[in-house]
């Protein structure tokens, strides 16, 4: 469900937060101060970070900017009360979200779940091959460079992908993309399979199959 690294010094807040977090079925460890923190990192890999922001050795603004260049894990930051700069700064270094102390169990497991959700929203990409289809964004991309397809087009893409090496029925696929929109019509099909086809580069991944439709054969 979700590993996660508490660092915070005050054992009874990390405690509370490992108790509450667990009880929601998640794994967690704790670091009492930054480098224990850094040194977890490098050895185990973790969906979340629970970030204080005064801690001994390394402060957490510092543990950020290393999380930062070196990984793409969500991080909420806890900061005091007094801290409200801090929020800030936390943020605009690339915090997901904060929390001041002291806090509710009950908020601190609904932040972390917005994040966790958020996070793997964003990260919502298919690869095949060099084409990486971002089904949020509804971008496609070969490589670095941006393939501009239509609203219909993209549809059809996705429905071929998320149905890869079966072969689906013309009128099944008409349904699906155009719905209700329009009569069947034979051309419409055609034509933006045969765009897709060359924006792609997909002429022999994309198959006619015979007397049924197409299908994506990767
Ligand atoms: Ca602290």
């Amino acid at each position: 469900m979700g590993k996660i690294l508490i660092v915070e010094d005050e054992v009874a807040i990390s405690d509370l937060i490992k108790i509450g977090l667990s009880a929601q079925g998640y794994q967690c460890e704790c670091a009492n101060d930054g480098e224990m923190a850094a040194n977890l990192m490098e050895q185990k890999s973790y969906d979340l970070i629970l970030l204080d922001v005064m801690l001994p050795k390394i402060d957490g603004y510092e543990l950020l900017e290393y999380i930062r260049q070196t990984r793409q894990t969500p991080v909420i930051f806890i900061t005091a009360k007094s801290q409200t700069k801090d929020k800030i700064k936390g943020l605009k270094q690339g915090a997901d979200d904060y929390i001041t102390k002291p806090f509710e169990i009950g908020e601190l497991v609904a932040r972390v779940e917005a994040v966790l959700r958020r996070f793997h929203k964003a990260s919502d990409s298919i690869e095949i091959g060099n084409i990486i289809i971002n089904v949020v964004a509804r971008s496609v991309k070969n490589g670095n460079k941006k393939i501009e397809l239509t609203p219909k087009e993209f549809d059809l893409l996705l429905l071929l992908v998320q149905n890869k090496n079966i072969a689906l029925y013309r009128n099944v696929i008409f349904e699906k993309v155009w719905g209700e929109e329009l009569e069947f019509e034979t051309r419409t099909l055609d034509l933006h399979i045969q765009r897709l086809r060359k924006k792609l580069g997909w002429k022999d991944k994309i198959k006619t199959v015979y007397r049924i439709g197409y299908m994506l054969e990767v």
